[in-house]
């Protein structure tokens, strides 16, 4: 994976005279930020927190297997005070390294349902990513969709586009299946579904959009902020395929559809704690939670927070409000289940 690194670039540094007055010869110090969230979608929004706290944020990016592997070999010596990533199995894995470290506070519980957080304070999602089911408008209406499981139906044989299995968001659906319905009834269903390709699993979720809209398939199962990108995006090819296909949220009669999150952990041997847990408190207020979640067109993990106009267009919808720690802790027997199910 390409690691891309800004080695603590200071974001802005506000270092007025007047700052220094009011702080005295005591700065308002710095917070160190290992982050899988790309720049552009986190650094305005640190930039923010700078100007009202005076706190210097160090941001580096990269991978989140990356990052995580530098936490491990950093050891107590790392700098990093916070880690964000964009999925909770990836928060699940920091957790199990033992990189992380609980912090519980009032804002923070207030803030973030408790399906949205670990029990014990370990890591707190910021943005909720859905992973709907996407369908060719010419070909299906939407009355033929029902749930996830009803994509493993032999009437959808050679019309379903998904990634493959190595890619965590599927394993993450999968390991949600496992923890709603047990190992053998997900075995089945993912059986059922693989039958139903319409292709071995090639591409991002943008690619399955981009083949239904083609032909190559009726169905696609992706993350909603791929197909926001698209229909808002430059790019006109894109932002066609994109209009050919619709929105379908699954499982509104029962569970929910699928969602995960992007979120932060503290990091076991944060030096700059207080100033971590500011930040993590200020990307889960309300303003934060608006722009953080709209960047990329994802949804706020705090409810009452007010949605972006494309996103409202999508239809409110019922999410699983299973406690995602299980999506990291049903992880292997997923990628198992889907490995004999022989979804490549
Ligand atoms: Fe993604």
């Amino acid at each position: 994976m390409a690691f891309k690194s800004t080695f603590f670039a200071p974001l802005s540094v506000i270092l007025t005279v007047a700052a220094l007055f009011a702080e005295g010869v005591q700065a308002a110090g710095e917070v160190n930020l290992y982050s899988a969230r790309k720049e552009a979608l986190i650094k305005p929004l640190l930039d923010r927190f700078t100007e009202q706290t005076g706190i210097t944020v160090n941001l580096v990016t990269g991978g989140a297997d990356a990052l995580l592997k530098r936490l491990q070999s950093e050891g107590r010596n790392s700098p990093a005070d916070l880690l964000i990533t964009t999925d909770a199995g990836r928060l699940y894995r920091a957790r199990e390294a033992g990189v992380t470290q609980p912090v519980v506070t009032e804002a923070l519980r207030q803030a973030v349902p408790e399906a949205y957080r670990e029990p014990d304070g370990h890591w707190y999602g910021l943005s909720l990513r859905a992973r709907p089911i996407f369908y060719a408008k010419a070909r299906v209406s939407a009355e033929e969709l029902s749930s996830y499981e009803g994509l493993a139906d032999p009437k959808w044989a050679g019309r379903i586009c998904i990634r493959s299995s190595g890619n965590i968001y599927n394993q993450s659906l999968v390991a949600s299946m496992i923890a709603h319905q047990g190992e053998a009834k997900s075995e089945q269903w993912a059986l059922g579904l693989v039958k139903n390709f319409a292709r071995s699993p090639k591409g991002g979720d943008r690619d399955q959009i981009k083949a239904a809209a083609a032909g190559e398939c009726d169905i696609a199962v992706a993350n909603t902020y791929y197909y926001g990108g698209m229909i808002s995006g430059k790019d006109e090819a894109e932002r066609q395929a994109a209009e050919k296909v619709a929105v379908f949220w699954p499982n509104q009669s029962g569970r929910g559809t699928h969602v995960n999150v992007s979120g932060a952990a503290l990091t076991a041997h944060a030096r700059n704690r207080d100033n971590a847990v500011k930040l993590m408190e200020f990307l889960v207020q309300p303003e934060s939670q608006s722009w953080y979640a709209e960047v990329n067109y994802e949804y706020p993990v705090r409810e009452g927070v007010a949605w972006s106009a494309l996103l409202q267009q999508w239809g409110r919808f019922k999410s699983d409000n299973l406690n995602l720690s299980e999506l990291g802790k049903y992880n292997s027997q997923a990628v198992m289940i889907m490995d004999r199910a022989g979804w490549k």
